[in-house]
């Protein structure tokens, strides 16, 4: 492959999405041993996030799909810890 394209960054965050869904109850139970139990759910909500924005972006700049995706990781964080 020698260049990305728009079409393999939305691939790429789908994929991610897939893996963290797929994972959630491993990760839950990883996090359980030392730590709260929540990263599954975070790691799906954040993937959700930023799957959601790369599929809606129509720009034509990867980085900014990127920086996009990226702060969106957060908003679900930042929504549960208002809470
Ligand atoms: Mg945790």
């Amino acid at each position: 492959m020698d260049q990305i394209f728009l079409e393999d960054l939305q691939k790429v965050f789908a994929r991610l999405k897939d893996m963290a869904q797929e994972n959630r109850d491993y990760l839950i139970e990883l996090d359980g041993v030392m730590g709260d139990s929540d990263l599954g759910l975070t790691m799906v909500s954040a993937f959700t996030a930023a799957n959601e924005t790369a599929q809606a972006y129509s720009g034509n700049e990867l980085g900014e799909l990127l920086l996009r995706a990226g702060m969106s990781m957060s908003k679900p964080l930042l929504q549960r810890w208002a809470r």
